[in-house]
């Protein structure tokens, strides 16, 4: 163990100083990888120095996600705290289902998820868990959204015909969900958006109205905070009046920007989130933390037990029922994501969750403000969120992405709304200061005024 926590601590403080240097990784051709790399695996093994010389090559070669130079994703950054808490997860190599194996680490999950029923003001009777990501917390509360519309659906197999309602804005894995669950992609509605990206939602009630009336069963309404592409955040509260009319399931989708919570500040774009069903983050996202986790809790914790309970004796040897997680979690050996959660919390303070939130949007606000004051920009950008959407010199979004990644510059993404198509740039790093977001746009005017043959 000594001797490859040694090459580990080696290997990473190697490539932290190399990052210095080098915010992002050589571009590889994935057809050259094989040559480049000795990614092979060999009959007879490789000693310490060979393993980590090999180790090594890989590891400096791979996207650098932890830099001020990487925005193409809704993550990345590198919050220390929170790695210290999920190389201790690995460590202990607990699995969340019960008391027996996890111990005190039961209570780390627990607290979290209590922490986050309080801040939305949900009572006693809420509760929540982990699962890997957010494209399956999301495929959780659908399932509690079928299993409450039909208790003998679990048993039974689903033999209505059930609709979901997202707004065509909202992430894939509500109709990848929707086949998981037996509901079926075709019975997913997308609602449009308004010229800001959230949800219509005279639209949306139109759609449910029309869908009853052809004897169809809506069961769930699914609400994003922090849309993909532009980052925009559906109004709950009028999602909420509709839900409870027609009683209907809603979900809020906050895998990107649920973590406003964590802010009075800005807060308020959550605005009616306690009157929702289930409520999910990605921490992973906003947070910062490694990889992944997503939270979901739920107003009434019986669901979570009606949909995801199942006994096995060969598990539950003993009766604490209330801290054998594996009865509410949809796995069954589980990672213990939420140590790392917990480490960050506890070492910032919830001021300190806060402030990550507040960074942020101040970086936001910044990379919109240059946006909007330089006449070689286009804007596309909508107010109060993370993400700063624009085109530069008119030159296609795809093109300007594929060439600053191709040349090792920056790692970016584009994004579409409607018939516009641009690039964008997140900003959930709250490790980057302003100046950073500002560098961003000199490296890519630099790049694109240097090397204008590429883009002509
Ligand atoms: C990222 C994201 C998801 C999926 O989360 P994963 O952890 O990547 O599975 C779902 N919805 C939204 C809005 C997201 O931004």
């Amino acid at each position: 163990m000594e001797q490859s926590l040694e090459i580990f601590n080696r290997v990473v403080n190697e490539l932290l100083a190399d990052e210095a240097k080098n915010p992002v990784a050589e571009y590889i051709p994935a057809d050259k990888l094989h040559t480049r790399l000795d990614l092979k695996l060999q009959k007879e093994g490789l000693n310490a120095d060979a393993l980590e010389t090999v180790l090594k090559d890989i590891i400096f070669a791979t996207p650098r996600t932890g830099t001020s130079a990487f925005f193409n994703q809704l993550f990345g950054g590198r919050n220390d705290k929170a790695i210290l808490g999920d190389l201790l997860a690995v460590i202990l190599n607990n699995s969340m289902a019960t008391y027996k194996v996890a111990g005190p680490q039961i209570i780390v999950e627990k607290t979290v998820l209590r922490e986050l029923c309080n801040m939305i003001g949900w009572d006693e009777n809420s509760d929540g868990t982990l699962a890997p990501g957010g494209s399956m917390t999301n495929f959780m509360g659908m399932l509690m959204a079928r299993d409450a519309f039909n208790a003998t659906t679990r048993h039974q197999g689903v033999h209505q015909r059930m609709t979901v309602y997202t707004s065509v804005e909202s992430h894939y894995s509500t109709p990848k969900n929707a086949a998981f669950s037996g509901i079926g992609r075709d019975n997913v509605r997308k609602i449009p958006t308004d010229d800001n990206g959230r949800m219509d939602n005279t639209l949306l009630r139109e759609a449910i109205v029309a869908d009853i009336a052809n004897g169809l069963h809506p069961i769930l309404i699914n609400c994003t905070a922090g849309t993909t592409v532009l980052a925009a955040f559906d109004d709950l509260v009028g999602a909420s009046e509709i839900a409870k009319e027609f009683n209907i399931w809603l979900h809020v989708d906050g895998a990107y920007c649920g973590s406003v919570i964590f802010s009075e500040k800005y807060k308020h774009l959550i605005a009616g989130v306690e009157n929702v069903d289930s409520f999910t983050l990605n921490a992973h996202k906003m947070m910062g933390t490694p990889l992944s986790c997503s939270l979901i809790v739920v107003k009434d914790k019986k669901h979570l037990h009606d949909s995801f309970s199942n006994d096995a004796t060969y598990l539950y040897q003993t009766d604490h029922d209330d801290l054998n997680l594996g009865k509410t979690s949809i796995q069954c050996g589980r990672r213990n994501d939420a140590l790392k959660l917990w480490v960050l919390w506890k070492s910032l303070g919830t001021n300190g969750m806060k402030a990550i939130v507040e960074q942020e949007f101040a970086l936001a606000d910044a990379g919109r403000a240059y946006v909007q004051s330089h006449p070689d920009y286009t804007d596309y950008s909508v107010d109060d969120t993370v993400a700063v959407c624009f085109n530069y010199k008119g030159i296609p979004a795809e093109d300007i992405c594929t060439q600053l990644y191709e040349h090792s510059e920056l790692l970016v993404g584009y994004g579409s709304f409607r018939e516009d198509t641009f690039i964008r740039l997140v900003t959930i790093n709250s490790g980057n200061e302003i100046d950073d977001i500002l560098q961003f746009f000199k490296t890519l005017e630099a790049f694109v005024d240097q090397n204008a043959e590429l883009f002509s």
